[in-house]
């Protein structure tokens, strides 16, 4: 159903702009895929009238291209082997249920020896992504949390400073003095408390 209301989308647009539409056939995953199954995406698409331009463009039929991709990955060392079973994830789910489970990324730490040892079992594997590792991004969130480092801290009361120092020109009007003020109360109120980034931040929202 998604997929045909994906198409439909695809197809309006490629009629409305003059683009090409190309049917492209995700089977890739041998288990879901079938000669059946894609025999029905093509009559559905028939049926719904949706004709298309280029295609059908099957995946597994690339799948060589796809090979070489994945080996230049993990040869720059952005994608490693991942040799944990399906049987192994579903167990590791199973035990940090009720919390979601991510995958804990244990095979990137295999060492060149491991992997050459899993390599010569022939041991399946899968092919993940790189992504900045779990304590990192941890690191990363709590800094977050924390709020701005000390020498952020220092650079936004500088200019905090700035502003408070810095005169109306002498045209200014009343309203621009009054406004002035304003700026200079704002800013000694958030230097007074260390802790008060929250109002910091609720009084810059505030004004326009
Ligand atoms: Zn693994």
């Amino acid at each position: 159903m998604g997929g045909a209301r994906t198409a439909l989308f695809n197809w309006l647009f490629a009629r409305r702009t003059g683009a090409t539409f190309v049917l492209r056939i995700e089977d890739t995953d041998a288990a879901r895929s079938s000669a059946e199954m894609v025999e029905g995406i093509l009559a559905s698409m028939r049926w719904l009238g949706l004709e298309w331009d280029e295609g059908p463009f099957y995946q597994s039929q690339r799948l060589d291209l796809y090979r070489a991709i994945v080996q230049k990955l993990m040869e720059a060392d952005h994608a490693y082997r991942c040799y944990c079973t399906p049987e192994d994830l579903i167990k590791r789910r199973a035990a940090a249920a009720p919390q979601e489970w991510k995958y804990d990324g244990r095979c990137r730490l295999l060492s060149p020896d491991q992997n050459q040892r899993m390599q010569a079992e022939e041991r399946p594997f899968a092919v993940r992504f790189r992504v900045p590792n779990v304590s990192q991004r941890a690191r990363h969130a709590a800094s977050q949390r924390r709020g701005p480092s000390r020498a952020e801290r220092a650079h936004r009361s500088w200019l905090r400073r700035r502003t408070t120092t810095r005169h109306p020109t002498p045209r200014a009007t009343a309203d621009g003095w009054a406004r002035a003020r304003a700026v200079s109360s704002l800013a000694s109120t958030a230097r007074a408390d260390d802790t008060s980034r929250e109002e910091t931040s609720r009084l810059d929202r505030r004004s326009p």
